[in-house]
Parts: structure tokens; sequence; C-alpha cells
């Protein structure tokens, strides 16, 4: 195994109608909605083959208990992996949980032979939820049977290099317990980043509120919310968010020849960080200055949530 033969196949799993203002991003235009793809994503590393998440489950389940959905011709992750890429359910080696919601988790049990892991906060949460968080999590006190009953997860406490080349870091407030998934490939370390952001957008500025980013509005505490978007903003030289449509798109297999790399923790003039430096041993990954002549131009060609809605 090794970087040069890893690559990332994302999986459409179907739409949900999410919230441009309580959802996707903080200080949205609330009320317009726009239709946003449930991902999850498959890693051959040459010698393993992974699963980050498991996406959603039929559209009556969907919609039943939780938002309007539409599978617009997807399939669930293990006729996809079947039908589309010719993997075997029973041949995938693991599972990594970003976190535990509905939306992550459907079909784990199709994976036989798969180890299940997960953020320790998540597990916990998930099988004692908040109340506010039953549906989230599926609470069996709504008499629905969440995706991972019965199943033993694998606890991941600490930052942790699942397999060489294959990282979950803390990405925490959207959920308490969220990890995101950094792997090395030959073009960078691409970050699947499960809820931490939705959207590459999230990782822009909010002209109006003069914010470096404009992060999602849907956090359970934003100020770590905050944080795990500059952390993901210092590691990725691309993101995989699992509700951007545009990032999982541009190819059906990550990295390809061509792919925008992006640039890491960007000083954008007039638009602060708040949080501290680079991680240890990424401190040569920071992009330079954007000139101040420049950020005008940048600022205005930048997408306005309120012109996505459907
Ligand atoms: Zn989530």
């Amino acid at each position: 195994m090794g970087v040069a033969e890893t690559k990332i196949y994302p999986i459409n799993t179907g739409w949900l109608h999410g919230d441009l203002g309580t959802y996707i991003f903080w200080k949205g235009p609330a009320g317009k909605k726009k239709w946003q793809p449930v991902y999850c994503h498959y890693v051959d590393t040459g010698t393993h083959r992974v699963l980050i998440d498991t996406g959603l489950p039929d559209q009556q389940r969907a919609s039943q208990y939780h938002h309007n959905c539409e599978k617009r011709g997807c399939l669930q992750v293990h006729e996809h992996l079947q039908q589309v890429l010719g993997i075997h359910p029973d041949s995938i080696d693991a599972i990594l949980f970003t976190h535990l919601h509905w939306d992550h988790v459907q079909n784990m049990k199709a994976f036989r032979n798969a180890r299940y892991i997960a953020p320790k906060a998540e597990i916990e949460m998930a099988f004692n939820p908040l109340p506010l968080y039953y549906r989230t999590y599926e609470s069996g006190c709504l008499g629905i049977e969440p995706a991972y009953a019965g199943c033993t997860f694998e606890m991941v406490d600490d930052e942790c290099e699942i397999l060489p080349g294959l990282t979950m870091f803390h990405t925490p407030g959207h959920s308490v317990g969220h990890m995101a998934v950094s792997v090395a490939t030959t073009a960078g370390d691409i970050v699947i980043c499960g809820d931490a952001i939705f959207e590459e957008r999230n990782l822009e500025p909010n002209p109006a509120e003069r914010w470096r980013f404009w992060v999602p509005a849907r956090f359970v505490n934003s100020y770590e919310g905050w944080r795990s978007v500059e952390e993901i903003d210092k590691r990725a030289d691309y993101v995989l968010p699992c509700h951007d449509d545009i990032a999982n798109s541009r190819s059906d297999v990550f990295p390809y020849e061509g792919m925008p790399v992006r640039k890491r923790r960007q000083v954008i003039p007039g638009y602060h960080f708040y949080f501290g430096d680079m991680p240890g041993g990424a401190t040569g990954a920071v992009a330079p200055s954007m000139p101040p002549d420049e950020v005008e131009a940048y600022i205005a060609g930048l997408a306005d949530p309120s012109s996505m809605a459907d």
C-alpha cells in the first residue's frame, strides 16, 4: 500500500432539503432552502478497503423520520459499491465514522466483515443522546431502531492514524465528538470533512460580518465549531464535505489530474483568524498572504448564499 495507490471514490446516497440559514451558513438567508447531496466515501489504499460514513437510508425512512429526501436515482451505499464500483460489501475492512448522525450511518450492517470505528464522544452521545438530539441519533425513545443497534464500535479518543496516511483528527462543534479524516494522496492531503463544514464556501469569508470563514449554523458548540473550521483550513489541500455537490462531483475518483489544490491558511487582509498557528509539521504549507490590492476583486467574486436557494 502507499500514498501512490490511495484513491477516494465519492458515493452520493441521495438529497436532502437544507435551510441556508439554520444549517448551511451562520446568518445565512433563513427560510430559503437548497437541495444538498449526502455523500459518503470509499477509500482504496491498495491493500485496504475502507468506507468513511455510510450515508442515507431509503427515501421512505429518511422522509418519515427526518427531512424531505429525494433519492434521484442514487443507490444506497452497499448497492452503489457493488453495482457501480464492483466492490463486494464483504470485502470492506473498516468503516470510519466522522460522527453518528442518522444520515452518516445507514446500512452499516451490510458490511459484515468491517470494523466499525468512531469517535468515543459520538458513541456515548449516540447511545444516550441529549433529548434535543433524539431524532438526530435515531433514539429508541422515538420508536426508531438506529442503524447501529446491536453493533460494536471501536472507539477513537484522540487523533489517530488508523492506517498509514489515513488520520482521524478532532473537529467537534457540529456534534460533540466529530472527527474529520485526512487522506494522504499524491496530490496532497484530502480531508473528508463529514459535517464540520457543509461546503467549500464555508472556508471563505462572510464580507458583511468581516468573518474570515462563513461557518455553518448547525453547531452544538460554535466556539469549537469555528476552531474546527480553522483546523480543516490548516490541513486540507482539497476538501470533500459530505453535503457539497460541487467538491464531490468534480471527478469520480480523487485525486485526479488537474484537481484544484486549495491554499491552506491564507491570510486575507481585513479578515482575521481566531485560533493559533499551524499544527506541527505543517508550517511549511501556509499559503502566502493575499496581496491587499487583490482583496476587493476576490471578495466580489465570492458566491452569496442567498443566490443558492432552489
Ligand atoms: Zn451531522
